[in-house]
């Protein structure tokens, strides 16, 4: 089967956030469940760099206010079709903003030009390659579905699938004509949305399907707190909404042959990550304790995230003789609140202010437990990478996390399937507690390395989610 995935972003060859993450994993994972994907991104200079020869399969003289070419090839390891329009996508700055940090006040003409490109394969501008599914990303490809509404051709089967519900892409309705949605478009049963054009909106309203990230956030997005004021449309798609989890490239992940750690290891020979404990203990300037349970942290240093109740739950982690290891960067005020806490328990604390993959891996490889309180959690990677290297999740019961994480409460632990910590709701209060049961399981070894052995036996790769999605594929194709 032939799938179209259209994303503003793919690993590795642009990303800001997971879903660069999947539209990078998912085609190659999809190729042993007999899917072919091509990915169509936009032209930005580091993909146009990454494509290697390149055939163009289309020509537009005039898209969205200036020339543009369909390129056709292969990067960063993905089939794609890469829109390369200079006037759109060739500028200093990020994908989405400039190099001041604000969005770029076309982004609505930028990402609408993605979409009607990806709309006009699928109806079939390149007589060669015709998709039987198109399944777009996030908020930016968003209008391809509502394109398909309104060309009232046979199209393929759509898949709408949403990373992150707080991203949803409104712009003012004087933009219609210019992003080429008919005027009758402008409805409640249109794209309409709260008197802006509502790209999340239309998408969420015209694909076949609905998928989002975990089943759990599949659930929450239906509910007033969770629905970010799209909960009552998403209600009314009923069992076409449905979330199917995220893996982790099980190559990049892969404790028994990390280079980034200091010593690797394997179930049977977890005791080798204390090689990589000392190293962080090390990197951080925390003491070279080999009793206390470190807690880490690795993170975007956000409210989403949890991390205003982090500073607070401190005291209670160095009660319970435990070190904490902090791995972020975010909003200024709680990089320097986790700085202020280093400073303050010297020793007990650390902390590295920035974003840095080595390290990363070196503390998924050497801490005892992974702190993850998240007010809201699509799906949530670093607690998959956390079960793969034998670091214990402490994670708030919310999205993904709910769903890949088995409680050590006392009947899961008796039957030998638990693999972390959950606490709810998300509050300090429930993070101390949380903090406090983990540091008590943490002195019963036989049952921590139960966890231990339960999480690593987890299957956190691409395999069974590719299944999900080429099941939900031939099911809208047909
Ligand atoms: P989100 O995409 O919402 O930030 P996820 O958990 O889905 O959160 O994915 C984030 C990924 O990036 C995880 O693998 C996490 O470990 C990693 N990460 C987050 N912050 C950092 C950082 N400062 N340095 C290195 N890796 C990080």
């Amino acid at each position: 089967m032939e799938v179209l995935s259209v994303a503003s972003e793919a690993y590795p060859l642009v990303k800001t956030g997971g879903l660069a993450d999947v539209a990078g994993a998912l085609p190659a994972a999809l190729r042993a469940e007999g899917v072919h994907v091509r990915t169509l991104l936009p032209g930005y200079p580091p993909v146009l760099a990454a494509l290697g020869p390149a055939e163009s399969a289309w020509v537009f003289e005039d898209f969205f206010g200036g020339p543009a070419r369909l390129l056709a090839g292969t990067a960063g390891g993905l089939d794609v079709f890469v829109l390369e329009a200079p006037h759109l996508y060739d500028r200093p700055g990020g994908l989405y903003a400039g190099p001041d940090g604000r969005d770029f006040p076309d982004n609505a003409r930028r990402f609408a030009a993605l979409a009607r490109a990806g709309a006009d394969i699928a109806l079939g501008l390149l007589p060669a390659w015709r998709p039987a599914v198109v399944q777009a990303h996030d908020w930016q490809a968003a209008l391809l579905p509502a394109y398909l509404e309104y060309s009232g051709a046979t199209r393929p089967g759509t898949v709408m699938t949403v990373h992150n519900l707080a991203f949803q892409g409104q712009f003012p309705p004087a933009l219609l004509g210019a992003l080429g949605l008919p005027p009758h478009s402008f409805s409640n049963l249109g794209v309409e949305y709260y008197g802006f054009i509502g790209f999340l909106k239309a998408g969420l309203l015209f694909a076949d399907r609905v998928t989002t990230v975990s089943p759990t956030y599949a659930a929450e997005i239906c509910t007033p707190e969770g629905g970010m004021g799209l909960d009552g449309l998403l209600r009314g798609r009923g069992s076409a909404v449905s979330g199917i989890l995220n893996g982790i490239d099980a190559a990049i992940w892969n404790p028994a042959a990390d280079a980034l750690l200091a010593a690797t290891f394997t179930a049977t020979t977890a005791a080798r990550r204390a090689a990589n404990r000392a190293a962080v203990q090390a990197r951080l300037g925390l003491a070279a304790d080999a009793a206390a349970p470190l807690f880490a942290v690795i993170t975007r240093l956000t409210w989403q995230k949890g991390m205003d109740l982090l500073p607070g739950a401190i005291a209670t982690l160095l009660e319970a003789g435990g070190q904490l290891a902090v791995l972020g960067n975010g909003d200024a005020p709680l990089e320097a609140a986790v700085r202020a806490a280093a400073a303050a328990h010297p020793g007990r604390v650390g902390c590295s202010i920035g974003y840095d993959e080595q390290l990363a891996h070196l503390i998924q490889g050497g801490a005892d437990a992974l702190l993850v309180p998240s007010r809201f959690e699509p799906c949530g990677l670093t607690q998959l990478c956390a079960l793969r290297y034998g670091t214990v999740p402490v994670v708030a019961r919310v999205g993904g996390l709910a769903d890949t994480v088995i409680d050590a409460s006392p009947v899961a632990l008796a039957s030998g399937v638990a693999t972390g910590v959950q606490f709810a709701p998300v509050s300090a209060d429930m993070l101390a507690a949380a903090i406090r049961r983990t540091a008590a399981l943490y002195r019963q070894p036989a049952a921590w390395q139960r966890l231990q052995a339960n999480g690593m036996a987890t299957d956190v790769s691409w395999r069974d989610p590719a299944r999900r999605y080429a099941a939900l594929f031939a099911e809208i194709a047909a």
